[in-house]
């Protein structure tokens, strides 16, 4: 399926949407979510059209997909909660309950963070 270049990180990225920035550099953003799932929930995208992370590892340069890894372990030192721990999740389609199609890893923190999934799936 082709990139949509409408949305809403990618409009973020080309600077026409505010977000609040934790970290840039040539490959990657990281921002707070707007909607907090947790008292820590920041987003990095990479800054390349990716729709989800089997594009990114199919079509990124190999500098892209260190320059991603290399932000997000930034990110999370940023934030100051890799001692007490977080958790990394990338959603992707339908059933992956994606709602942005653009490729994103959410960094969640700051305290407990459950069960991983719920167990009720129909
Ligand atoms: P997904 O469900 O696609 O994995 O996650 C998309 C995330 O983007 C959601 O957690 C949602 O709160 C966040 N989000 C949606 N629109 C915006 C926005 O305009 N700004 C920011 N900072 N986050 C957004």
């Amino acid at each position: 399926m082709a990139y949509d270049q409408d949305n809403i990180f990618a409009k973020i990225l080309r600077g026409e949407i505010p977000c609040n920035k934790i970290y840039e550099d040539d490959y990657a953003l990281a921002f707070h979510d707007i909607n907090p799932q947790a008292p820590v929930h920041a987003l990095v995208v990479p800054k390349g059209d990716y729709e989800n992370h089997a594009a990114f590892a199919a079509d990124a340069s190999e500098a892209e997909i260190l320059g991603l890894s290399r932000a997000l372990a930034e990110v999370v030192d940023m934030l100051g909660v890799a001692k007490g721990g977080y958790r990394l999740i990338s959603n992707t389609g339908a059933n992956g309950g994606q709602e942005v199609p653009h490729y994103h890893i959410h960094i969640l923190a700051g305290g407990p963070l459950g069960r991983m999934v719920t167990k009720d799936i129909a």
